[in-house]
């Protein structure tokens, strides 16, 4: 993989700030991305652009196709069944919330069980919480292990006759565990179980397979695979989709409507009321074609190289706990150095030009787990690189050093 040449591809990379060079290290939070993202969106705008779906006119039906490529792109790009399986969303969040909505209308009942992990993103936690507490239903959390794994054997107590769904990250976004959701799905599977992966962090990182990994549900954001914002997808398998009802109701999702009833669209359109967001859904697509096109194996074997480097190096800092040590991870690394907030070491390093995120992580009880309030993270993507990592390391001594003097 040539690095320098996909620097070249990001523009927002080749900056400096304060008089140094930008160094990325948020990505997270969210992705930077390259000029082919621009280029299919800007395509979009200055040739074909035109409402989907309801046009007859030569644009909108070149728009519309155009659209629905992408949705049979992804779907390929994912091995899912069909395209009937991608729902277009906002995000992570709207996708998982169209789930919860699903579950609360059609299966969970009073007394019955939800369980998520401890290292759940908020957006994979409350939204859950929220359903077991309308309908009276039982929220069970697994806790983690001290090295931020889960333990199969753990969640194999936890599974019980009233389990209705587990809903787990792929890959932490505090930690950078990667979680055996293969495994959580042929157990649950054995029992019934449908099972809710969470691919925000894991997508842009490895290779995702919903057939492999045989989940019910899966979803991931645009912005955090190096495409647009306000796109997302929900996966998930028809039976579920056919089972559940609309999430919001509007244009689009109908099929017919009188003043008596409104029957709906079909799958998957019956999930995505009002005008879709075609330009990010492109957008997203040459995202995925521009992982597609570097090569997912490359980018894996690239970034754990930079990773294991940036974490042997960040080990040498005096006083500095990272958190999580489990042998599976990727992209991400959560750290303290004793005495010192996170807020200071990301606002100081900042001014040496280095991007990272400070506080919870969208992820209270996880970071509770381990009795603190928050942690300085940075997080790698597929354009970073060992210096950087050395300036990751170099910028937060000298800040240590700032802050013990003070
Ligand atoms: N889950 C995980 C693991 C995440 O890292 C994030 C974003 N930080 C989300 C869900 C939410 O994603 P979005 O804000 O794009 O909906």
């Amino acid at each position: 993989m040539n690095v320098s040449e996909i620097r070249k591809d990001f523009p927002v990379l080749s900056q400096t700030l304060y008089n140094k060079p930008l160094i990325y290290l948020d990505n997270a939070a969210t992705t930077q991305k390259p000029i082919q993202v621009f280029e299919a969106v800007e395509e979009v705008y200055k040739k074909y652009n035109a409402n989907i779906h309801r046009g007859i006119h030569y644009l909108s039906e070149l728009c519309t196709t155009k659209h629905e490529d992408t949705r049979q792109y992804i779907a390929d790009y994912i091995n899912a069944a069909s395209s009937n399986e991608i729902v277009f969303t906002r995000g992570t969040t709207e996708s998982i919330n169209l789930v919860a909505n699903g579950f609360a209308e059609t299966i969970i009942n009073k007394g019955d069980e939800i369980i998520v992990t401890e290292m759940e993103h908020h957006s994979n936690f409350v939204p859950w919480q929220m359903l077991c507490k309308k309908k009276n239903a039982t929220f069970v959390v697994l806790e983690i292990e001290e090295d931020g794994s889960i333990s199969i054997e753990k969640l194999k107590c936890l599974i019980t006759e009233k389990t209705k769904l587990i809903a787990l990250t792929h890959v932490s976004n505090v930690l950078g565990t990667i979680n055996p959701v293969k495994e959580v799905t042929k157990i649950a599977h054995q029992q019934e179980i449908p099972v809710l992966v969470d691919a925000a962090q894991s997508i842009q990182h490895m290779k995702v397979d919903v057939k492999d990994m045989d989940c019910d549900f899966m979803a991931f954001s645009g912005h955090k695979l190096y495409g647009p914002t306000g796109i997302g997808v929900l996966y998930a398998k028809e039976k579920w989709l056919e089972k559940f009802p609309p999430y919001q109701y509007g244009g689009e999702m109908i099929q017919n409507v009188s003043i008596e009833k409104t029957t709906f669209n079909k799958l998957p359109f019956k999930f995505e009321a009002g005008t879709p967001n075609y330009i990010g859904a492109i957008g997203m697509g040459a995202a995925l074609k521009y992982i597609e096109k570097t090569g997912i194996d490359d980018i894996v074997k690239y970034e754990k190289q930079v990773y294991d480097y940036a974490v042997e190096k960040l080990s040498t800092i005096d006083n500095i706990q990272i958190y999580g040590t489990s042998k599976e991870r990727i992209s991400v690394i959560s750290f303290n150095i004793e005495g010192l907030h996170p807020y200071d070491i990301g606002t100081l390093i900042d001014k040496n030009g280095v991007a990272v995120r400070t506080g919870n992580h969208c992820a209270e009880p996880l970071v509770h787990h381990y009795g603190i309030n928050g942690t300085t993270r940075a997080s790698f993507g597929l354009y970073n690189t060992k210096q950087e990592a050395d300036m990751l390391v170099k910028s937060i001594i000298k800040a240590s050093g700032i802050l013990m003097n003070n």
